[in-house]
This record gives structure tokens, C-alpha cells and sequence, in this order.
């Protein structure tokens, strides 16, 4: 197997919306959820109702578990970014007390996980972030839901007991530790995995991470803190923020990856020579259109060398591996999966296939009414914006379709006594031509341009003023003039003449 292989893009295919069209489910089957309920007293209230869906369906659960079986009138299964937002949304309609439970893998009361590859990666003497600070909705604005403030809510948490299993007939979850949970409406907001290389290429040897959750980031603070040489594999966000991370912590970096430059799903390439440029700058070496050929390890069995298919070897005693992530659909791939961008089909108000079952964040194939296509989008801006849709929508509170317009931005080298610090904001497609104005002296502005139209704008280190212009340039598409923005002698004249056209 070789890097090329595995780091190679999912295909994304602009194509049809298509979608359930099930009808807007009637929520609530359940009158109310007090917390561990019995089945039998939720089955009454149920009856009470009349509800013909509920009368349908079976309510005799298994009674081999050791646990007392539960249930709750709204589950969502997945504690991440969206979840959290989920939660909130539920709080604000009145909706959450004692009806709500999030059914989690994680330790932890939900975050906002862009940090673990920013601010908690900071050297350990140069204030790294920790919760209870970036607990979710911090990065909005919003505010922090600590452990505390679900209790308050009346919100149940069920920690570090994954969903193993559905019964759809039954509206009944199975968790690892042999909990049954019984759903009256269920969310899935259980993301994706870091995609991994193979136990037989040593994926998995002592001193090899991947990261995507505070576990996974404690152990690589645990080996930066002893480590000499690291590689990165993979020129994407992830490697590029662990990188800019890992130069904090003085070590010799290597980045490599198999494309030819950086971030080639967005960046064009004279954009990331900049961006190579700079990391160079700061003692950062690059490998590029190389193969890994597998792992090595050293007499003491922890990784100890890349070995590469033409042969050569490059020693690393700590490895990050950024190459992708895959949708973390595990128990739930009879929802109906979307086989073009993989994850779980959803309409425009996140239901699936099956009533009463809804989608959201990075494992949801929705609806791109903007492109009209369908799309996954593994960013925190999808993932907040579909959680709060999603639950407005279930609760009756807004009827329309979601109409998200893609948004990806990065932040590295922010650490304290950084000579450079590194924010960019991208809104739009990237597809037609290109025109790029400044000279990263910080700034600089790319344009994508398609018939005549604009399409999708990055700007690096933008004023306030301009990363708010951003998403009406890319959501309203005006025609513009490339002749004079191609002689605009600044990014700031770049940005004024973009600003004009939307009124033209
Ligand atoms: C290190 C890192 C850095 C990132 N940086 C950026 C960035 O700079 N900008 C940006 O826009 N986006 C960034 N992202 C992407 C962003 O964090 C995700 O898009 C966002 O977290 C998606 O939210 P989610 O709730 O769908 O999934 P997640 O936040 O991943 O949450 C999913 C949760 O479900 C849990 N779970 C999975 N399966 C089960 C199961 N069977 N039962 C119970 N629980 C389960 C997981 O453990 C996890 O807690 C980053 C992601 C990572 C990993």
C-alpha cells in the first residue's frame, strides 16, 4: 500500500440533490422523558396520545442488559462540535429539560475541536488552551456549556459508551456497555474518524497519532514533549496546523505528503509556495510527490523511520498522519448512506430516509442548494449552522431548506512570541480562474472567477471589516471586472473593487 493510495481525495462529483422526501415528522412521540424513565410508563403516555406511529410500533425491549433500559423523547448520538450546538438549540426552544440525552464516546461535555490542532498544541509554556475553556458554543460566541451547565439544562450525558447498535423497529439504541436506549426522535452527529494507515504498514506502532479528539492530542502533547524529529504525513489542515504547532516546540519537522503542494484541494499553487515559503522559513522541511512504502520501528519496538518506495528512509521519532477522514457512520449505514460523498444522506432539513432519524455536522450528505449538488463538509462553521437548522426544523420552529454557503478558514503560528501569525478565511467554490492579488507581506487575496462571475474568495490576514465582506461576495456571485481587478495594486483596492461590483 502506499501513501498515494491513501491519501488520495474522495472523488466529489457535483451532482443532483437527492433526497428524502419523507414528510416533517411530528415530534415528540413521547409526552415527556424524565430521565431514565421506564418503558412502560413512557408507553402509556403514548398510548394516552393516540399517536399512530408510536401505536405502531413495538415497546418490548430486551431485559438481558444489566442497566435499567431508557428513554428519551430527543437522542443525539455523537458529543462533538455539533451535538453541542444541538443542545443549545434545544435549550433555547424550551425543549431540552428532561427530554434531551446525548449518548457520547468521548470523556468529555462536547468542544469546539478546531482547538486540538491550535491552541491546545501550543508549547506547555505559552498558556495552551484546556477545557473547560473551549467547551462549546465559545466559538461563536456562544456560551460555555460545561459539564455543570448540562445538568442544569436537564440534559442527560452519557460519556464513553458509544452506540454499537440500531433496532429501528423498536426506535432502540444498544451501547457498548450493554445501556438500551429507547428514541422518540434521534440525531446523528457522530462525525468522522482520522483515516489510518494500516496495522501491517505500522500504523498503529508506539509514537505513530492521528488526532481528532483530546485523547488523541494529550498523547501527541505526551510525545512532543520528548520528541526530536518529527515527520508530519499529509499537506492538508491537519498537517499543516500540527506543523506550524510543532515549530512552538523547537523540534526538527519534516512535511510530506504526495500532491505537489500544499493544500491542493483549495489552494492554488502559487498561494501555497507562500505558504511553503513561510513554513520553510521557520525550520520546516518539505517531502512532496513522495510514497510511503510502511513504518519503521527501532530495537526498543517505537517507531524509529518512514521508509519510503524509492527506497530512501527519513528518521522520525514522532509521526502525525493528517491524511483525511472517513464518516463515522458505523452502526447507523441502513439510515441510507450517500455512495458519491459517503455519510448519511439527509434533505434540506437533515432527515434521512427514515422518519423520525435525522443527520447533521461532517457525517451528513446534504443538500448544497447553493452549487446544487449534494456535498459533506468537514468544518466547524457546517457543523454548528446544521445542528441549530436541524433542531429548529424538527421542533417546527422554521420549515425551510438549508442553504449553507462553504466556508473553511485556518489560524496557525499563533502562539505567543510567533514572528508570523497566519489567518486566512475562504468563502465560496473554488472552481474557473484564478486571480491573485498581494504580496503575503501579510496579506494576499485570491479570487475565483467562473463566466464572468465571481465564485470564491480567500483572503489572508483580513481586516474584520474584510472577512465580513466575504461571504456576500461569494454568496451574491456578482459579475466582475477581471482587467481591473487583475491591475489592483493591493489587496485592499482588489477588495474595494470586488465591493463594487456587488452593486453594479
Ligand atoms: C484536529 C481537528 C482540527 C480541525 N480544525 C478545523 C478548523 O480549523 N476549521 C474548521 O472549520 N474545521 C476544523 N475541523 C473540523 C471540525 O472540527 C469538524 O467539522 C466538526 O468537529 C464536526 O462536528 P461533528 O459534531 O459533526 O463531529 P465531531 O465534532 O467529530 O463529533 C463527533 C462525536 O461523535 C462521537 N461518536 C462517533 N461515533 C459514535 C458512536 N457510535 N456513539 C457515540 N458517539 C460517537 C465522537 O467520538 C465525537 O465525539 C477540525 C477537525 C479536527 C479533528
Amino acid at each position: 500500500m502506499t501513501l498515494g493510495s491513501l491519501m488520495s481525495p474522495q472523488p466529489v462529483r457535483k451532482v443532483m440533490a437527492i433526497v428524502s422526501n419523507s414528510p416533517l415528522l411530528k415530534h415528540g412521540l413521547f409526552y415527556s422523558c424524565p430521565h431514565s424513565t421506564s418503558l412502560n410508563q413512557t408507553h402509556r403516555f403514548a398510548l394516552s396520545m393516540g399517536s399512530r406511529l408510536f401505536q405502531r410500533r413495538s415497546f418490548v425491549v430486551a431485559a438481558s442488559s444489566a442497566f435499567a433500559n431508557q428513554n428519551c423523547e430527543y437522542v443525539i448520538v455523537g458529543g462533538g462540535n455539533a451535538a453541542g450546538y444541538a443542545a443549545r438549540t434545544f435549550v433555547e426552544h424550551g425543549m431540552a429539560d428532561g427530554r434531551l440525552c446525548i449518548v457520547s464516546k468521548e470523556a468529555h461535555a462536547p468542544y469546539e475541536r478546531p482547538a486540538l490542532t491550535k491552541a491546545y498544541l501550543f508549547p506547555l509554556d505559552k498558556k495552551p488552551a484546556r477545557l473547560p475553556g473551549f467547551h462549546t458554543c465559545v466559538g461563536s460566541g456562544g456560551e460555555r456549556q460545561t459539564p455543570d451547565w448540562y445538568k442544569e439544562k436537564g440534559i442527560e450525558m452519557l460519556h464513553e459508551d458509544p452506540v454499537t447498535s440500531i433496532d429501528f423497529e423498536t426506535q432502540t439504541l444498544a451501547t457498548t456497555s450493554g445501556r438500551l436506549l429507547k428514541y422518540g426522535t434521534l440525531i446523528i452527529a457522530t462525525g468522522c474518524t482520522a483515516t489510518r494507515f494500516p496495522d501491517k504498514i505500522g500504523g498503529n506502532l508506539p509514537g505513530v497519532h492521528y488526532i481528532r479528539d483530546i485523547a488523541d492530542a494529550d498523547s501527541l502533547i505526551a510525545s512532543l514533549a520528548k520528541a526530536r524529529k518529527v515527520v508530519v504525513v499529509g499537506g492538508g489542515y491537519i498537517g499543516m496546523e500540527v506543523a506550524a504547532a510543532a515549530v512552538g516546540w523547537k523540534l526538527d519537522i519534516t512535511i510530506i505528503f504526495p500532491e505537489n503542494h500544499l493544500l491542493q484541494r483549495l489552494f492554488t499553487p502559487s498561494l501555497a509556495k507562500r505558504y511553503e515559503k513561510l513554513y520553510e522559513e521557520n525550520g520546516v522541511k518539505f517531502l512532496k510527490g513522495v510514497a510511503i512504502k510502511n513504518l519503521e520501528t527501532g530495537s526498543d519496538g517505537h517507531v524509529a523511520a518512514i521508509k519510503l518506495e524509492d527506497g530512501s528512509t527519513i528518521e522520525a521519532d514522532t509521526i502525525i498522519i493528517g491524511i483525511g477522514a472517513k464518516p463515522a457512520v458505523g452502526p447507523f449505514e441502513r439510515v441510507g448512506l450517500n455512495t458519491t460523498v459517503g455519510g448519511i444522506q439527509v434533505d434540506g432539513q437533515f432527515r434521512t430516509s427514515i422518519p423520525g432519524i435525522f443527520a447533521i455536522g461532517d457525517v451528513a450528505a446534504f443538500p448544497l442548494k447553493i452549487y446544487d449538488r449534494v456535498a459533506r463538509v468537514e468544518h466547524v462553521d457546517h457543523a454548528r449552522r446544521s445542528a441549530q437548522h436541524c433542531v429548529k426544523a424538527l421542533l417546527g420552529a422554521q420549515t425551510h431548506t438549508y442553504d449553507y454557503l462553504p466556508y473553511f478558514y485556518s489560524r496557525v503560528f499563533e502562539y505567543e512570541g510567533s514572528p508570523r501569525k497566519v489567518w486566512w478565511q475562504f468563502f465560496g467554490d473554488n472552481v474557473g480562474e484564478v486571480i491573485e492579488i498581494g504580496n503575503f507581506d501579510p496579506k494576499v487575496a485570491t479570487f475565483w472567477i467562473d463566466s464572468g462571475k465571481l465564485k470564491g474568495v480567500l483572503v489572508e490576514s483580513g481586516s474584520p471589516e474584510e472577512f465580513q465582506l466575504l461571504p456576500k461576495l461569494a454568496r451574491s456571485q456578482p459579475s466582475i471586472d477581471k482587467t481591473k481587478l487583475q491591475n489592483a495594486s493591493s489587496v485592499e483596492e482588489a477588495i474595494a473593487i470586488a465591493q463594487t461590483s456587488l452593486h453594479e
